[in-house]
């Protein structure tokens, strides 16, 4: 009999780094600006990234030293599972939070890392850098999917 997916089998905190960095798909969604509002909490999502994104790579240029350098910038902790409702509804640490499986797309299943840019998941190519815009105006970009 197939071993179970790790995913489906451990909760996050039970992972190995390996497997807990695996998990992100590289959609690059929690890179994105959002807006909070004050009397609800509800979230919500513009189509403005962060500058220190690698905008062809979708990835972070500034890993390491990402928290210094925007103070807002939150590292997933598996222990800071019940904040995650802020994460995109495709986000794996959502989903494995949540008891749910991967996607499809997801490359632990497709085993092809284009696959989150084909299936129309990745930010790639539909976003501004927040330095091509007055970042008074992000209001003017929210985009209503992605929660
Ligand atoms: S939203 Fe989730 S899956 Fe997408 S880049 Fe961020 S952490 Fe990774």
């Amino acid at each position: 009999m197939a071993a179970k997916a790790f995913w489906l089998e451990k909760k996050l905190e039970d992972m190995s780094r390996e497997e807990w960095e695996s998990l992100c798909d590289g959609c690059g969604r929690c890179c994105l600006h959002k807006l909070e509002d004050e009397d609800d909490g509800r979230v919500y999502y513009t189509n403005v990234a962060c500058q220190y994104l690698d905008f062809e790579k979708i990835q972070c240029t500034q890993y390491l030293t990402r928290n210094q350098l925007v103070p807002h910038c939150v590292v997933l902790q598996p222990e800071h599972v019940a904040q995650f409702h802020w994460l995109p509804s495709t986000c794996a640490y959502r989903l494995v939070a949540d008891n749910q499986n991967l996607p499809e797309w997801h490359p632990l299943v497709s085993a092809d890392t284009k696959s989150v840019v084909d299936a129309g998941i990745s930010i790639k190519d539909r976003v501004h850098n927040e330095l091509d815009i007055n970042m008074d105006d992000l209001q003017e970009y929210v985009i209503e999917d992605f929660l």
